[in-house]
């Protein structure tokens, strides 16, 4: 088993999430004893939250390049960067890196394929649903973006940044948001993403008349595959 390293910490609600679910798929596909042999670097999520706000993106990749490589220098064999958004500097990390970074939107968008999904609905923050680096990595994997109106997306990345990454999950959110997923159902499409590592905290798959494409666990999914050697992702 390789050693899967994680930056964290955005928010470390989530980062719960992925030690729980590596964990989990490593003894289901072992047994016995066995966990996943991980490293985490937990960022203070104070430091990131304000250069996004800003749109001071050159200051988020720095702090995630310091991240990743102290990963690197643990032993990390991988890197996982625990968050949809900041994804939007995911190409200069994995510059700095001689191991692979696994990126989120190729998890997403292999389940997306093996479900024959062409049309997506993606919720996040204002980020991933209004930047393109998102929407333009899964056309490169022949899959089209839908994203909710301007309203909508205000109300889910307040969802998130006032609720979500601050450990509340609210029903009143849960329903608002289960009214924008019929939206996007409604403008076609055949799945949603979460693609934020919280939104999997408030909807479950019963609250979409689409499947929902978890990213927090489809990340982490590939990333123990990887650690097992049952694919090869990011090589
Ligand atoms: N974890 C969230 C995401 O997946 C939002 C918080 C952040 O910006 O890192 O995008």
């Amino acid at each position: 088993m390789k050693t899967i390293g994680i930056i964290g910490g955005m928010s470390w609600e989530s980062s719960l999430e992925y030690y729980r679910i590596m964990n989990t798929l490593v003894k289901e596909r072992l047994g016995g004893f066995h966990s996943a042999r991980c490293v985490m670097y937990s960022v203070d999520f104070a430091g990131v939250e304000a250069p996004m706000r800003e749109g001071r993106w050159d200051r988020v990749a720095a702090v995630m390049i310091d991240a990743a490589k102290k990963l690197e220098a643990s032993g990390a064999e991988c890197v996982l960067i625990a968050t949809n958004t900041v994804h939007r500097v995911a190409d200069e990390v994995e510059a700095s890196l001689s191991v692979p970074l696994l990126h989120i939107v190729d998890a997403a968008a292999a389940a997306l394929q093996k479900k024959g999904i062409g049309r997506t609905g993606l919720l996040g923050t204002r980020f991933t649903m209004e930047e393109p680096f998102y929407r333009e990595r899964l056309a490169r994997h022949g899959i089209e973006t839908v994203v909710p109106g301007v309203d909508e997306r205000t109300v889910v990345h307040d969802i998130i940044f006032k609720e979500l990454v601050l450990g509340s999950v609210l029903s009143l959110s849960r329903d608002r948001t289960k009214e924008i997923m019929a939206g996007l159902t409604g403008q076609g499409a055949e799945g949603i993403i979460l693609g934020c590592t919280e939104l999997p905290l408030l909807v479950k798959p019963e609250d979409a008349a689409v499947p929902l494409f978890d990213t927090t666990e489809l990340h982490v999914r590939a990333a123990v595959d990887w650690a097992l050697g049952l694919s090869d992702t990011g090589r």
